[in-house]
């Protein structure tokens, strides 16, 4: 369906618990772990089948391309389950999952034959010592192994990360940078502009063209460097607003449907999973899609009204 300012939203990205096996500093520093871990005991996170009732009236409002992210979704042991029940949804055109590749490797093939589309791996570092440091976990060798046993399984594997050029190049998998946003611990760094990064890195890799090709459904733009053969992208939320185009709401494991990462609006899916009919359902997810923001305002933290985590939220 259209929002009240014309965009099309078929993209909804599904955050399937707040729990995580790392300790990301931007995103769940250890201080804040056991504050989510608390919330999730008061107000458990959705089952499969209320999620699943939720994807049904998504696809009957124009939905096709799901995102299943968290905390970390492979934590949750029915998270390949979930891929294959929404992929059997009529109208579901890609279902792809958000990981941190930690458990990656003993479950690539059971994603790749529940039709998983594409598996983005957030990887900032390949320095062992710098992983542990920002992550708070000593776990590289084992994301490692993730994107190698995805790779085999025949999975689209995108990395989702800081500074992975060499690695990315190496194993032939596009990487993405993503810039920092003040949300959640996030609100304590100021990262460097896309833009500036995308120069420098001319330096090292020869020009930069921006690449034909359409890669996947969200906000990246993808650049040719000259020496490199895998594409580069760049989601630029901060220095490169890409509103006008936002096709996307998100779903937190609690059941509310969150319709922009800056702002608490949205609607509580609770009570009408509960107490109401499937067109109920919808009747609620189409009012509040009408309703999403008509753009974010990181620039401005002052008016920023949302105050979770990003692992609350699921990116
Ligand atoms: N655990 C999974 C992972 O790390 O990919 C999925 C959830 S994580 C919240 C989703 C994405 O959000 C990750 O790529 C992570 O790097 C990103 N993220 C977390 N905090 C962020 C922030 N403050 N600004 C921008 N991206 C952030
Ligand atoms: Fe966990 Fe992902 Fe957040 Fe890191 S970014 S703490 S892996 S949810």
């Amino acid at each position: 369906m259209k929002d009240q300012y014309g965009r099309t939203i078929d993209y909804l990205r599904i955050s399937i618990t707040d729990a995580c096996n790392l300790r990301c500093r931007y995103c769940m520093p250890e201080s804040a772990a056991g504050c989510a871990l608390e919330q999730a005991e008061q107000n458990p996170p959705l089952t499969v089948e209320e999620m699943l009732k939720i994807v049904h009236a998504a696809a009957g409002l124009g939905i096709t391309h799901y995102r299943i992210t968290g905390g970390e979704p492979l934590v949750r042991k029915e998270c390949v389950e979930l891929v294959q029940k929404i992929k059997a949804v009529p109208g579901t055109a890609s279902v792809g999952i958000t990981t941190n590749g930690v458990r990656l490797a003993s479950c690539a093939r059971d994603l790749k034959a529940a039709g998983c589309d594409s598996v983005n791996v957030s990887l900032d570092t390949v320095d062992a010592a710098e992983f542990a440091a920002l992550t708070g976990r000593d776990a590289l060798e084992q994301v490692k192994q993730g994107i190698c046993a995805a790779k085999e399984a025949g999975l689209l594997v995108k990395l989702n990360a800081e500074e992975l050029i060499e690695f990315a190049e190496q194993e032939k998998v596009p990487v993405r940078f993503i810039e920092v946003m003040p949300v959640g611990a996030g609100k304590s760094y100021v990262g460097p502009s896309n833009e500036a990064l995308k120069t420098e890195l001319e330096q090292w890799y020869g020009a930069c063209t921006p690449d034909q090709e359409k890669e996947g459904n969200g906000p990246a733009a993808y650049v040719r460097y000259e020496k490199l053969s895998m594409p580069v992208g760049f989601i630029s939320a901060i220095h490169g607003k890409f509103c006008g185009s936002c096709n996307r709401i998100r779903l937190t494991s609690r059941g509310f449907l969150k319709l922009c990462l800056c702002y608490e609006n949205g609607v509580d899916l609770r009570e009408v999973l509960q107490n109401g009919t499937a067109a109920d359902l919808r009747d609620v997810m189409a009012q509040a899609i009408l309703k999403k923001p008509m753009e974010h305002c990181f620039e401005r933290p002052k008016d920023m009204t949302e105050h979770h985590l990003m692992s609350g939220i699921g990116g």
